[in-house]
């Protein structure tokens, strides 16, 4: 325990064995990655594997409660045709835009298992919504007066729940979006009176419920476990002023995936029991209400890899660059500058070449006049050339849908789920 620093092991990136190899080359959906790369037409390329996302969805509903409804937060990956993957499995969508609703709809998801938050929804997006029959989370006053008029002019009632901004925070999550000053939901000493302010617009609206998100990107179950059981208590609280039974009740996600060494896969038997507790709860205190957890990188992130091709291998004063035709202006956050506050390397690997030793200390980079132009930085991997395929694991979610493609005008990467 006592020894140095510089004789430590270095931390490691948690295993990453959910694809398989064979023959030294990684698989994808069964295929080799050269074979797939051929297949695609050309580098670079995102792949996601649909085998990997339906195992998931079943693990996740193996450790959680049967009566758990379980939506996929699509803000993290909307590739259409992912989307209709998983909402053939999960039980509902959550969308964050008029655009991401009209994929959601496209999926063949139930409208009424769509909902849709986010802090400045349009009133044209507010008027999809309600045409559309989905659940409107919402998030200020503003949007209660719109979606009574709305829902007057349409003759349909606004379907809504209300977002909370909690009055605590999720401890040690990558990104917090509940508790403080925030922009995202009412604050919850405001809930009474914007519950009251639906009570009045009568049958224009209708009440159903409370959505609650405390953040993202959270590894420790303890955490997690302490954040839901915050928000189920502040929603029963809420319940009181409600105008109509609670029906439905979103106690948020925030299940993070390891990206950086050090990191551990999250432990949901903790999670799954206190939601269970949960539930049992719920079923006398609220009773008509049904539990919704919402994930998006959880789902999708580990099922996605990104892959680019070698162009060039410099060395530099002695140090190794590998330059490959993929970069941060389609893999923001393996870059590092997509929220992370001091950079890391994402599990990257030579996915030509798995089976051979790590042998030399290399640096991943893109085509871009910029040094933030990083997919790997003084990395253990084995010696590459060009022509080889570099992956980069944990890809699955916030890869090109949040990434600057216009940068430097290069062509964007191709999206396939195999
Ligand atoms: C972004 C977001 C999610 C998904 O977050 P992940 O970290 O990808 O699970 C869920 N709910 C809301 C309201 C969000 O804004």
């Amino acid at each position: 325990m006592n020894a140095p620093a510089s004789e430590r092991p270095l931390p490691e990136h948690a295993p990453m064995d959910r694809f398989a190899v064979r023959d030294g080359e990684l698989q994808v959906g069964g295929l080799p990655l050269s074979r797939l790369a051929a297949r695609v037409g050309q580098t670079p390329f995102y792949a996601y594997d649909r085998q990997l996302l339906t195992q998931r969805v079943g693990e996740l509903r193996a450790a959680l409660p049967a009566t758990l409804k379980l939506h996929y937060a699509m803000k993290a990956n909307p590739m259409p045709a992912l989307v209709g993957h998983l909402a053939g499995l999960v039980d509902g969508i959550d969308v964050a835009s008029g655009g991401e609703l009209r994929i959601a709809l496209d999926s063949g998801a139930d409208p009424r298992e769509i909902s849709f938050a986010g802090p400045g929804k349009q009133a044209g997006e507010l008027r999809q919504a309600v045409a559309a029959g989905v659940l409107i989370n919402l998030e200020s006053f503003r949007e209660v007066a719109l979606l009574a008029g709305i829902g007057r002019e349409l003759g349909l009632p606004a379907r809504v729940a209300v977002r909370v901004n909690p009055d605590f925070e999720l401890k040690s999550s990558g990104m917090k979006m509940g508790g403080g000053p925030k922009q995202f939901g009412v604050d919850a000493e405001q809930v009474p009176a914007l519950l009251a302010e639906i009570r009045r617009a009568g049958d224009a609206l209708a009440f159903e419920g409370f959505h609650l998100f405390a953040g993202s990107q959270n590894l420790r179950p303890e955490a997690i476990v302490e954040a839901q059981c915050k928000s189920y208590a502040l929603a029963l609280r809420l319940a009181a002023d409600a105008p109509a039974p609670v029906r439905t009740l979103n106690l948020g996600g925030g299940f993070g995936i390891p990206y950086f060494p050090g990191e551990q896969r999250l432990d949901l038997a903790p999670i799954g029991a206190n939601l269970a507790d949960i539930a049992g709860r719920a079923a006398r205190e609220l009773p008509q209400a049904a539990l919704v957890i919402e994930l998006g990188r959880y789902l999708v992130g580990e099922a996605g890899i990104y892959v680019a091709r070698v162009l060039d291998r410099k060395i530099s004063r002695g140090q190794v660059f590998l330059v490959t035709d993929g970069g941060l202006h389609q893999h923001l956050a393996a870059s590092g500058n997509f929220g992370q506050v001091i950079r890391k390397n994402y599990p990257v690997a030579i996915g030509t070449r798995m089976q051979a030793p790590r042998s030399e200390t290399a640096s991943v980079v893109g085509p871009l006049c910029t040094p933030l132009d990083l997919l790997a930085e003084r990395m253990p991997l084995p010696e590459a050339y060009p022509g080889d395929l570099v992956v980069v694991f944990q890809s699955g979610a916030y890869g090109p849908s949040a990434s600057p493609q216009a940068f430097l005008g290069h062509p964007p990467p191709v999206e396939v789920l195999v």
